[in-house]
């Protein structure tokens, strides 16, 4: 297999905050705690878990959108974290986002024209007329009229803004997207369009992805791999057929159990998530899943379980002391 060209290892991202009332305390959330995973050229590798268990927070942390506090990050062997001003602007611009909600990202009073040709100048790709051909090509690549241009964002509906999200992280052409819930808020026809279009786009362009979300079924169809995530931690990792097929982790068998599946005979019958995520300004000691585990062993509240690699060359790993 080729070089991985993102190295994640160790990445750590805490929050220290005041809480309560009348006498605030400093309260530390441990949002992202010891995550580490590698994406080669041209793959799809799924970050997964429910709403707050930092998956986001890592997609951030590893772009330095927000700075992580510990770990190392390398784009093909460069040091992201130790990079400052040329060379923190040359590393974005190979590593794109694409959010959940493309109207907050984009200036309702800029144009998409505008939009789109801004990223182009910042990092000297092209300018005027140029600039608007190439915004004009992206438009069309992403199934809008070149038209478009002159338009703003809120005469788009949310699956068009979200095309002309990833029509603007394209502008400067990267090799990576990090797409944090880029379908989430959508309709859910409109959603399969728009996973389609990355799908395309990754083919076309050989483009890898970090795909974000909390939807096991998005994750199964456009990822080749996946990371399950629980309370900051990667719990289990590998081929997205395996992990999704016959997880190994009893949260990510959860996970699993309660994701609409196409298989009608199984619809109706799924359990529901047991229990409720706990504060990642609290993580229980030793598993941070023995709260919610119908597995749980005595040894599961006190010693945090190490990982360990499944069975079989590339098939990834799982924290779980019933694997250990
Ligand atoms: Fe469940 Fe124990 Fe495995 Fe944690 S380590 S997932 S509590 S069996």
């Amino acid at each position: 297999m080729s070089d991985p060209v993102l190295t994640v290892e160790g990445l750590r991202k805490h929050f220290v905050t005041r809480k309560g009332f009348p006498k605030p305390r400093t309260v530390t959330v441990r949002a992202v705690e010891d995550v580490s995973f590698r994406i080669h050229p041209g793959e799809a590798f799924g970050l997964v878990g429910e709403s707050g268990c930092g998956k986001s927070t890592a997609a951030r942390a590893l772009l330095r959108l927000i700075e992580p506090d510990a770990g190392l990050i390398r784009w093909k062997g460069q040091d992201v974290m130790a990079a400052r001003g040329a060379e923190l602007k040359a590393l974005r611009r190979r590593m794109q986002i694409v959010f959940q909600d493309p109207y907050s990202s984009l200036d309702p009073r800029q144009s998409i024209g505008s939009a789109l040709m801004e990223p182009m100048r910042v990092h000297g790709i092209a300018e005027g007329a140029e600039a608007r051909r190439r915004a004009g090509a992206l438009l069309e690549e992403v199934g809008l009229p070149p038209a478009a241009l002159d338009r703003f964002p809120h005469e788009f509906s949310g699956g068009q803004r979200q095309r002309i999200g990833i029509a603007r992280a394209l502008t400067v052409e990267p090799e990576l997207i990090v797409a944090d819930e880029p379908v989430s808020a959508l309709d859910v026809s409109v959603q399969a369009q728009v996973l389609l279009l990355m799908q395309e786009l990754r083919r076309r362009r050989g483009l890898a992805f970090l795909f974000v979300s909390h939807d096991l079924s998005v994750i199964r169809w456009f990822c080749d791999r996946v990371a399950v995530m629980y309370l900051g931690r990667i719990v289990e990792e590998g081929p997205a057929a395996r992990v999704l097929a016959d997880p190994m982790h009893p949260y990510a068998q959860m996970l699993r159990d309660a994701s609409p599946l196409p298989d009608p005979s199984r619809r109706g019958v799924l359990p529901r998530i047991l229990g409720e995520i706990p504060s990642a300004a609290n993580p229980p000691p030793g598993c941070p899943f023995h709260p919610r585990c119908v597995h749980a062993m005595p040894r599961c509240s006190q010693v945090m379980p190490r990982w360990t690699a499944a069975a079989g060359e590339g098939q990834g790993g799982v924290a779980c002391h019933l694997h250990g």
